[in-house]
């Protein structure tokens, strides 16, 4: 148990969460002193955490790659010792009603440490962290909190992107405590070739969430609360009467090298800074596009064939998705480079050698859009997502559908709730 703790300290110190926490709250309170003292208590109490110590130590050069100084781990420590710095740190942070990810999460680290994992306001803190993160850019933020959220007994399965570095596997091992931890090594150290093996002991993949069964999106609620609970939901049913909305979305997309990912939910293309989408005049950052079949948005009841899915972002953090579907027709130029490149198995990202991809030769001519307000299909199922699904579609041929290596990958539809849908 003090293995995975230390190794839940080590992801949050990765991301600077705890030092984060931790020096925003010495800056509020200015007192270096204060802080000496206490570092020095903490000295002293620390025999009882020796050993979680010992397992510091062992990983310790694990940080060195993180660019994390040692002063900021010294801070840390000290913080998560003492239950003063957890009530200041609140008191610090009452004020402000929209922390953001890795301050929550900093917060909830420093509670962890203070409380222990079995206190409810711990674990609701990394679940709220979690929920808050950003799906497609704090990967560190969600290993912590779901590392956090594992070890106090959650029915959490980290995800397999969430696989720890060989040392901090070795002393999880040997803590005898973590099986789906140790999975998730294995599958970094690439010996994960058995992909076919989905369920039970013993198999080597982490399976976090899926399409069906009994991790399908029925269930997604018990891990991922906003896909349970939410009300502005992704994918809907998009059918009249409209809301007639006077701007336009206008992409420039720039070719560059092709970076193409099966992430084992779908084939996704990593975009190269430098694509823009602007909604109404704001600039909005390309970031990666990736695929469902069948499409996950319906029109009058009538799902396509597939469909992609082009997720931006503003300076702002606002996230915005385009959706091109794709109709069953003539084959797809576009689809067959992506295709030819498209890993068959789960793996890691692969830029083949001199091969370039426009991601406008996606897009149809005319780009009249459907909007509304949803969220992130896919666990965490985040909302404040803005939908843009273009009315005109393309094609793809049935033999390039078939090639998808993901028979279904698509959630099912929403309810409309208090939403408008929107037309220009
Ligand atoms: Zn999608």
């Amino acid at each position: 148990m003090k293995k995975t703790l230390a190794i839940i300290v080590l992801l949050l110190a990765a991301i600077g969460a705890g030092a984060f926490a931790f020096m925003q709250w010495k800056a509020n309170s200015g007192a270096k002193a204060e802080i000496n003292e206490l570092t020095e208590k903490a000295a002293e109490s620390e025999k009882k955490q020796e050993e979680a110590e010992k397992s510091l130590a062992e990983v310790k050069e694990q940080l060195a790659p993180l660019q994390l100084t040692a002063q900021q781990m010294e801070a840390v420590k000290a913080a998560f010792s003492n239950g003063v710095t957890l009530k200041d740190l609140e008191a610090a942070y009452a004020k402000d009603k929209n922390l953001s990810a890795e301050r929550l999460l900093g917060l909830a680290g420093v509670r962890l440490l203070t409380k222990g994992n079995q206190d409810p306001a711990t674990l609701s803190a990394f679940e709220k962290a979690l929920e808050m993160t950003d799906w497609t850019k704090q990967q560190k933020v969600i290993c912590a909190a779901q590392y956090a959220l594992a070890s106090a007994g959650k029915q959490i399965k980290p995800l397999s992107e969430c696989a720890m570095p060989p040392q901090m596997a070795k002393a999880e091992e040997a803590s005898k405590d973590g099986h789906d931890a140790q999975a998730g090594a294995k599958d970094a150290h690439g010996k994960d070739t058995k992909k076919d093996d989905k369920s039970g002991h013993g198999n080597k993949k982490v399976v976090h969430w899926d399409y069906e069964g009994s991790m399908g999106p029925e269930n997604w609620g018990k891990e991922f609360p906003r896909c349970g609970r939410g009300k502005e939901q992704s994918p809907l049913d998009i059918k009249g009467p409209f809301q007639k909305v006077r701007f336009s979305v206008a992409p420039d997309y720039k070719p560059g090298p092709l970076r193409i990912v099966n992430n084992g939910h779908t084939i996704q293309v990593n975009v190269n800074p430098g694509s823009k989408l602007r909604i109404d005049g704001v600039p909005f950052d390309l970031l990666q596009f990736h695929f469902h079949r069948p499409s996950e948005e319906a029109i009058n009841g009538k799902r396509q064939a597939m469909v992609a899915h082009f997720v931006h972002k503003s300076s702002d953090g606002e996230l915005a998705v385009l959706g091109v579907l794709l109709q069953m027709g003539n084959e797809n130029p576009a689809i067959k480079t992506l295709w030819e490149h498209a890993p068959a198995k789960e793996g890691p990202e692969q830029q083949p050698e001199g091969v370039a991809f426009n991601p406008a030769s996606l897009l149809p001519r005319d780009l009249d859009f459907y909007h509304y307000d949803g969220s992130l299909t896919t666990p965490p199922c985040t909302e404040k997502v803005k939908f843009y699904i273009l009315r005109n579609m393309a094609t793809i041929s049935s033999e390039q559908v078939s090639q998808f290596p993901f028979k279904m990958n698509a959630r099912p539809l929403q309810p409309l709730n208090q939403r408008v849908i929107m037309a220009n």
